[in-house]
């Protein structure tokens, strides 16, 4: 198959839908898949690598990317700084695998508003109360945090309408088999997929399409 430059889908969800378990899944099954590493601010929590999780820097090293325009599109989420830095995943593209964003809702209008291809993602809870249900469970977060969360995951629900896909997540399996079709439906479009019919066609002895 000839090179092509790689598609970008961009995958949000409000925390606590499982996107980080889904998506991990994905890059695993799908080959020629990568997730995008980002940059946050955040601490680092425990169990987490840097370099693998995400690349943790200091908010003034961050602030420092912003003006030097080094990202393709950050946030500010709950407090702390998230981006993707636009050469990490145009180099990634260059190479030819396709590249999954995992990011905020406001992070997928900035890549869509510049204009980059793309294909977004949105997952949902299949409902507010097995949401609460999942972020209560796990979470250390005082009440007045978690009333944050809750409300910052309604906010994020009512975006669902910027996205391509919806995939709700009820069912680890069911999901990820959802989220593999869509990529392999997208790498199956027929723009996408120009370069390789015009080798088949030319093997009929056709040069142009
Ligand atoms: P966490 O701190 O739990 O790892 O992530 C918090 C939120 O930040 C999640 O909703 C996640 O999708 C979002 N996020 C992670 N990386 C990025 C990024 O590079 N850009 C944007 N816009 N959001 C991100």
């Amino acid at each position: 198959m000839e090179k092509r430059e790689g598609l970008v889908f961009v995958v949000s969800a409000p925390s606590g839908t499982g996107k980080t378990t889904l998506v991990e899944r994905l890059v695993r099954e799908v080959p020629h898949l990568v997730e995008s590493r980002s940059y946050t601010s955040r601490a680092q929590r425990q169990g987490e690598h840097d370099g693998v999780d995400y690349n943790f820097i200091s908010r003034e090293a961050f602030e420092q990317m912003i003006a030097r325009d080094e990202f393709l599109e950050w946030a500010d989420v709950f407090g702390n700084y998230y981006g993707t830095r636009a050469s990490d995943t145009a180099a990634l593209q260059a190479s030819g695998v396709d590249v999954v964003l995992v990011i905020d809702v406001q992070g997928e209008r900035q890549v869509r508003a510049r204009g980059v291809p793309m294909v977004g993602i949105f997952v949902m809870p299949p409902s507010f109360e097995v949401l609460e249900h999942r972020l209560r469970g796990r979470s250390k977060d005082s009440e007045d945090a978690m009333r944050r969360r809750l409300q910052t995951a309604r906010d994020e629900v009512a975006g669902y309408t910027d996205y391509d896909y919806v995939v709700v997540n009820d069912d680890l399996e069911p999901a990820v088999d959802r989220l593999r079709a869509i990529v392999l439906a997208e790498r199956s479009r027929r723009s996408v997929m120009a370069p390789v019919a015009h080798a088949i066609m030319r093997t009929f002895g056709i040069t142009q399409a």
